[in-house]
């Protein structure tokens, strides 16, 4: 699922690694840091300088 669009990521539409803290500001390459986006929605995050948050299932309710 992409959290820009809300849209299945699929082979067919293909998939950009997304690091929510970016490599240059230290971010890691651990999977809490990284995030799977559509080519385009990761272009619009740059572009916007959108924040992405990781969608996490509620818990502790
Ligand atoms: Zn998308
Ligand atoms: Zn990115």
């Amino acid at each position: 699922m992409c959290p820009v669009c809300k849209q299945k990521i699929i082979k067919l539409t293909g998939w950009h690694n997304h690091h929510m803290v970016w490599r240059s500001l230290g971010g890691s390459e651990s999977q809490e840091n990284r995030i799977l986006l559509h080519p385009n929605c990761h272009d619009q995050v740059h572009n916007q300088q959108l924040t992405i948050e990781k969608p996490r299932p509620p818990k502790g309710v």
